[in-house]
């Protein structure tokens, strides 16, 4: 008898024990990542999350606190992070705002930046000398606050229309299989921009961080957010030495040997240079990586990089491109970009040949009912390289092309956080 009772409750025990593993996890996928990051073994982010992995977090610290474990790293273990309401990362650990002043590194001003190094006084050569070491070391200082890493298996994912992260930088460096989506991102601003003299004829501001970095990582899915440059629009910043003081670098930049990714029904506004993929026409380890998907994507109002391309092969298709400053597709080094039934207005040439223009490792891109064609419509002097892409998406992974005529009132209605999902 004792032996029955005995066993009995060893069975029960068991059957309690199974029940509560089966409830403690989510049993599919939210969402289902297409495109390239649907490639690889697919990207569901924290899809399978135990649910003390699920978090909803309302300001910084408590974003790191879901982000990092018990023992202070970055989290690898499936989690589904619920962004809801305004998080600002440029903040301290009280989440209290932190300004240019909490971060500059003595003898760093602007005052005496602007000084020393102006063309007049310092001609042409690499700004070098204390000053520019102190603003190296100012952008650290900032750099360490509002950076903020991404561990693997992850969903961020805004709990309603109005969830946003601002004034910092996501950073995706060596990890994978990583969702985001429905968050409104604006403003990485940089209050310590380098100035390059020998970028471009007249030099150039450039500024260090981006909305999103992804670096070596493979299978991340972002879809349905927004991003802009915020309350500091380029339009507010001033001049110096002829050239707009750039405080933004990317919105979403894709670099290093990253590889498996997707950006669908995003809406960027009010920005400069947009997604880089391939940092650097030195990183020849990029060839057969950097194989990344855009569709239905709204651009308005945007200078240039919707994307540009390295090494990549990218496939465009469908994205509503209007007001366009410089160009929207560049084809860099050893592109080889599929780019298909897209809609442009307000530009001067949809694409733009970057470098490499008739020489071995000209890049390349293919025109397929875009609208207008990207044959001969061209931003650079230097002519279009239309043809010689070897690949057809069709090959990779299953999608739906909407009639080019259709996009805009697609990414208008669908494109952007809080927008509907469309099936
Ligand atoms: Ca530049
Ligand atoms: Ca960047």
């Amino acid at each position: 008898m004792k032996n029955i009772i005995f066993t009995m409750i060893a069975l029960l025990s068991t059957i309690v024990a199974v029940l509560l593993f089966i409830s403690a996890k989510t049993s599919k996928p939210l969402f289902n990542a297409d495109g390239y990051a649907s490639m690889n073994g697919g990207t569901i982010g924290g899809s399978k999350a135990f649910k003390r992995n699920i978090f909803t977090v309302t300001n910084k610290s408590e974003l790191l606190k879901a982000l990092y474990d018990a023992k202070g790293e970055l989290s690898n273990d499936p989690k589904i992070i619920y962004i809801s309401g305004v998080i600002d990362l440029c903040v301290d650990e009280n989440n209290k705002p932190l300004t240019e002043k909490d971060f500059a590194a003595a003898p760093y001003t602007l005052e005496k930046y602007l000084e020393t190094y102006s063309p007049e006084k310092w001609g042409r050569k690499n700004v070098t000398g204390e000053l520019e070491t102190a603003r190296k070391e100012s952008e650290r200082n900032q750099a360490k606050t509002i950076v903020i890493k991404v561990g693997s298996n992850t969903t961020l994912i805004g709990k309603d229309k109005d969830a946003k992260i601002i004034h910092g930088n996501l950073l995706l460096e060596k990890v994978s299989n990583i969702i985001i989506k429905n968050i409104t991102f604006e403003d990485a601003y940089d209050f310590f921009p380098e100035w390059d003299p020998s970028d471009g004829p007249n030099g150039n501001w450039n500024s260090q961080f981006d909305l999103i970095a992804i670096a070596n990582s493979t299978n991340v899915w972002i879809d349905h957010c927004t991003f802009s440059d915020g309350d500091r629009p380029d339009s507010t910043l001033p001049v110096y030495f002829n050239m707009k003081y750039q405080t933004h670098d990317g919105a979403v930049d894709i670099t290093r040997q990253s590889n498996y990714i997707t950006l669908s029904y995003n809406y960027f506004f009010d920005h400069d240079k947009t997604t880089l993929v391939g940092s650097s026409d030195n990183s020849t380890s990029d060839k057969g990586n950097l194989k990344v998907t855009f569709h239905h994507n709204y651009y308005e109002k945007i200078n240039q990089r919707m994307p540009r391309v390295r090494f990549g092969e990218v496939h465009v298709y469908n994205n509503y491109y209007n007001n366009i400053g410089i160009y929207a597709i560049g084809i860099g080094r050893e592109a080889s970009i599929y780019a298909e039934a897209n809609f442009f207005e307000n530009i001067k040439g949809p694409a733009t040949q970057i470098k490499y223009y008739d020489t071995k490792g000209a890049g390349y891109i293919k025109d397929v009912k875009n609208v207008p064609p990207i044959e001969g419509i061209i931003s650079s002097s230097d002519g279009i390289h239309t043809g010689k892409v070897n690949w057809n998406p069709k090959s990779r992974y299953q999608y739906k092309v909407d009639n080019t005529n259709d996009v805009k009132n697609i990414c208008i209605t669908y494109s952007g956080a809080g927008k509907p999902e469309r099936y």
